[in-house]
């Protein structure tokens, strides 16, 4: 059960905050763009999210987009936020990541995956061995595909939470 936990969760991105990151030892993030940066196949990003990139980049936070979704998604999306990317990202393997985190010259232990789904970005930056933090997304996917994975995520999440109400006690 442990692949599927993510190191912490937040409600969105935009609720990562500087001193979490330092209490992690994060100085870079390898981010989703679906449902964790907007909406599915949504062009531009969520006008609070956009805020939020430009804080953790004043502070030198390093920040590259890693997506299952292919390169006509992604480039058009990385190229308006300025930000270097990789399409067909393929996770859960850990490659990506390794890569990611490599572009931003960062150790995998100073980096951490930010993204949506736990069978993809957060079972990936397990594999990988690096930090995650989970996001919730912005809207439950129309697709039928996506319906068991969001009915076991919910299955994992309440095992997650009972360990981390453990944590606490
Ligand atoms: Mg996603």
């Amino acid at each position: 059960m442990a692949l599927f936990f993510p190191t912490t969760s937040v409600p969105k991105a935009y609720d990562i905050t500087l001193p979490m990151l330092g209490a992690m030892g994060v100085q870079g993030l390898i981010l989703d763009i679906d449902n964790t940066l907007t909406t599915h196949d949504h062009p531009t990003p969520d006008e609070r999210i956009l805020t939020w990139l430009d804080q953790m980049q004043a502070a030198g936070i390093r920040l590259i987009l890693l997506s299952n979704n292919r390169p006509s998604r992604v480039e058009p999306f990385a190229k308006k936020l300025g930000l270097a990317f990789e399409a067909d990202g393929k996770k859960p393997l850990p490659g990506g990541y390794r890569r990611a985190a490599a572009a931003m010259g960062l150790d995998l232990r100073r980096t951490a995956a930010v993204g949506d789904q736990i069978f993809t970005d957060i079972l990936g930056a397990n594999l990988a061995g690096m930090p995650s933090i989970l996001v919730e997304p912005f809207q439950i996917e129309p697709f039928f595909r996506f319906r068991l994975k969001r009915f076991l995520e919910k299955k994992i999440l309440c095992s997650y939470r009972k360990k981390k109400g453990r944590e606490k006690a």
